[in-house]
């Protein structure tokens, strides 16, 4: 089982989500186990403060070490790994998925305002990781799209009908186009191989049109 917990100021921002859908099947699977931490909880003056102005001056607050540390250090063993998302890291591949599926626990830590005290993640941080190159309020949504990739991947989560081998990126190129019933649907027909029953024209079909698709998409891929 993969264990996951995820330090973040606003748990409820992810619950709903990692409570619905395949996220939820594979907990109930036994395949995660999801944990939230807050760092205010961890906070000891009267205000739960766990943010504070930047030394040096300019706009924004930063997140506090004190209460980071010992949110990360409540969880963290010789076999954790400590991820901080940041617009900073390196982008997520879905080779980091495949990556991170191989681990037994993994730590997010979700940063707010201008970002976490630069201590925090120079001691307690293994890697850093940004969902691309943009800037969000809040780490969280980028945890959440980092777990869903790698979640999905983890043994008996997807069953057989969805293999992720089969899917954009894993075999190093898009995935071919889809379809389902009805045959006609106003006016557009299904390929006419796809209901020839013939396998190897179909998965030559498949295959051509998933490098046709990826060269005109994305031929930095080929
Ligand atoms: N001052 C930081 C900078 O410019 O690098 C941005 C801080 S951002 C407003 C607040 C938090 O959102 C970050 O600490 C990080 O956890 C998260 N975040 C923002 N953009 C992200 C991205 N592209 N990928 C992953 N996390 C991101």
């Amino acid at each position: 089982m993969l264990r996951i917990d995820i330090i973040t100021l606003f748990p409820e921002m992810l619950s709903g989500f990692l409570d619905q859908s395949m996220m939820k099947r594979a907990c109930n699977r036994g395949a995660v186990n999801f944990q939230f931490i807050n760092p205010r909880a961890f906070t000891t003056d009267v205000h739960h403060t766990t943010d504070d102005r930047p030394f040096g001056g300019g706009p924004g607050m930063v997140m506090k070490p004190e209460p980071l540390f010992a949110a990360v250090e409540s969880v963290k063993t010789p076999e954790s790994r400590v991820i901080y998302l940041s617009p900073q890291g390196n982008v997520f591949r879905q080779t980091h998925a495949e990556r991170l599926a191989g681990e037994t626990h993994l730590v997010f830590l979700c940063g707010h305002y201008e970002g976490v005290d630069e201590r925090v993640i120079e001691a307690l941080v293994d890697e850093e990781i940004s969902i691309g190159d943009y800037v969000l309020t809040n780490g969280v949504l980028a945890a959440g799209v980092v777990i869903d990739a790698t979640v999905r991947l983890l043994p008996g989560v997807l069953g057989g009908e969805g293999a992720a081998e089969q899917d954009s990126f894993s075999s190093g190129i898009l995935d071919h186009p889809h379809y389902t019933r009805p045959e006609t649907f106003r006016g557009q027909s299904v390929p006419p191989v796809l209901l020839s029953g013939n396998h190897a024209a179909i998965a030559a079909w498949r295959k051509e049109q998933a490098l046709e698709r990826t060269r005109l998409r994305r031929p930095d891929l080929l």
